[in-house]
């Protein structure tokens, strides 16, 4: 067996980007010829000229993925025979998984054993789980009354307008893409203005793989232009979104203001990490919660950006979780050993350190970080930075920073940690750590979050259900509960006598 190989910077020069819109099977610019410009955050250079798509692009890939839908060439085949072209989708992608891994730590700044090791395996294991289930799914014969026969079936929607975002710009696509797919929709897919390189070849390879034509259409572009289109056209089925809270609020708007198009949300979060003076292994828990602040940048909707630890142990836990914090490699993404990248552009860096300006100003004391990093780079990094003596009410504790920034607060007993892992608009995820039944049980049913973890940050597979509650959002990706967005139940009523 031939090593793997780690030679990155070199790979960069084999890269050939995909940069053109994928519609009907068609690798094509946007009908007005404008592309926008895509710069690496790792060192402010440009990588690529991409598709601009705009309205009429949207509007080319939705008749496309309609007449696609309508003629059956999808919808139409055997759930066994969806499941082997997606299954072969997902072989193709897992032999391309290095070009795919390079190009996201190129486009948004992953370092490359995450891009590797997790990014693109999530996008293979999910796109074989769903493709998978396509033909394991069985709809309802309810007892009704002898004189009648009633049948309660799911159909796919048609067609699914998906808006992804670009921190986890695969997984993102793929739990839309698998479900979406599996249940024979086709689907036009508008990757963030960030990650479009990525997702575009992941359209060509859907091509390499046998989709047919028209099935899924990939249209790259600014949000406000891209985005809008996809949201607004009257044609589009529902929209799936992972992305912020404001653009999810526009996305309602759209709706409304359209064709009252299905939308599901997850949006953002302010993860509480709640840790009691009984947690099992207090040593392993703050490891976690400085991985879990600095994984993916800190840019990561489930991020544990608030940890909350009982008062009696926090001087020295939070002694831990600095030691831990400060231990992490910031660097180049293409280096192996670099486990913080940079965050995903300028507006971005400016973002987080004006959050960083914003805690010191609320009189949060900064215990780690607070700057810029390798500024000789020409990229967009930001040390691993930690506040301790952070109140609830301070915009640290409250806004999603989505950025290596950990806000520190301490509680007393229980009723004190909830309330504190409450006090937020969000309900994505929790985190709770303690040796005793009793005090997991209460919090876990208490803290008003989709999931909650004990003892455990960031762990899950695909049969579990992920979204959120409260501002987090509405919908929910993986598990077979995904196939409740992307199918309509129909109830047909036969009278026998
Ligand atoms: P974002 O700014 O909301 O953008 C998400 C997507 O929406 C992008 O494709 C974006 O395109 C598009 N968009 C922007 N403005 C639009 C408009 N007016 N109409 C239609 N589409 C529009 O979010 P982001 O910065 O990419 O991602 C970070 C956010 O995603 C965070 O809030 C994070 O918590 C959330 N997130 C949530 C989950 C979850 O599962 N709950 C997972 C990951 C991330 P452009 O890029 O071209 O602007
Ligand atoms: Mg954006």
């Amino acid at each position: 067996m031939t090593a793997p190989r780690t030679d990155w910077h070199a790979r960069v020069t084999e890269l050939r980007f995909t940069t053109r819109a994928v519609i009907d099977g068609q690798l094509v610019d946007a009908a007005d010829g404008a592309t926008f410009e895509r710069i690496s955050p790792r060192d402010g250079q440009l990588l690529a000229e991409v598709a601009a798509g705009g309205e009429r692009d949207v509007d080319a890939a939705v008749r496309a993925a309609r007449a696609a839908f309508e003629d059956g060439r999808w919808s139409g085949l055997a759930p066994a025979a969806r499941k082997t072209r997606l299954l072969r989708f997902a072989d193709v992608v897992e032999d391309h998984a290095d070009e795919l891994a390079l190009t996201i730590s190129l486009e948004m700044g992953k370092p490359i054993g995450d891009a590797r090791r997790i990014e693109v395996p999530a996008l293979v294991t999910t796109l074989r789980w769903f493709a998978e289930a396509a033909d394991k799914l069985v709809d309802q014969l309810p007892h009704v009354d002898p004189s009648a026969l009633a049948m309660v079936t799911r159909e796919p929607v048609g067609v699914v307008g998906a808006i992804v975002p670009w921190n986890f710009p695969l997984t993102m696509a793929g739990w839309k893409l698998g479900p979406a797919l599996a249940a024979g929709n086709c689907v036009v897919l508008k990757p963030a203005e960030q990650s479009p390189l990525s997702a575009l070849r992941l359209g060509e390879l859907a091509l390499e793989a046998g989709l047919p034509e028209g099935v899924l259409n990939v249209v790259p572009g600014l949000g406000p232009v891209a985005g809008q289109a996809l949201g607004r056209h009257l044609d589009v089925d529902v929209l799936t979104f992972t992305g912020s809270g404001e653009v999810g609020a526009e996305l309602l708007r759209y709706s409304a203001d359209s064709n009252l198009k299905r939308v599901y949300l997850e949006l953002g979060g302010k993860t509480p990490n709640v840790v009691f003076a009984d947690a099992p292994n207090l040593a392993r828990a703050a490891r976690k919660a400085a991985w879990g602040i600095t994984f993916n940048q800190g840019e990561m909707c489930t991020a544990a950006s608030r940890l909350l630890v009982q008062r009696d142990v926090a001087d020295e836990f939070v002694g831990q979780v600095v030691e831990a914090a400060k231990s992490k490699t910031v660097g180049d993404p293409l280096d192996e050993a670099t486990q913080v990248g940079p965050v995903v552009d300028d507006t971005a860096m400016r973002r987080v350190l004006g959050y960083v300006e914003a805690g010191r100003e609320a009189g949060a004391s900064l215990a780690l970080g607070g700057n810029q990093a390798l500024t000789d780079t020409g990229g967009t990094y930001v040390e691993p930075t930690v506040f301790t003596g952070v109140d609830s009410s301070m915009r640290i504790a409250q806004e999603e920073i989505f950025g290596p920034v950990l806000s520190v607060l301490t509680f007393d007993d229980l009723d004190d940690a909830v309330r504190i892992a409450n006090d937020t608009v969000y309900g994505l995820a929790a985190s709770v750590w303690t040796r005793d039944l009793t005090t997991a049980h209460l919090a876990a049913r208490r803290i008003k979050a989709g999931t909650v973890w004990v003892n455990c940050f960031e762990e899950g597979d695909l049969t579990v259900p992920f979204g959120g509650m409260k501002r987090s959002g509405n919908g929910r990706d993986k598990s077979l509960h995904a196939f409740d967005e992307y199918t309509d139940l129909k109830t047909t009523w036969i009278q026998l006598g």
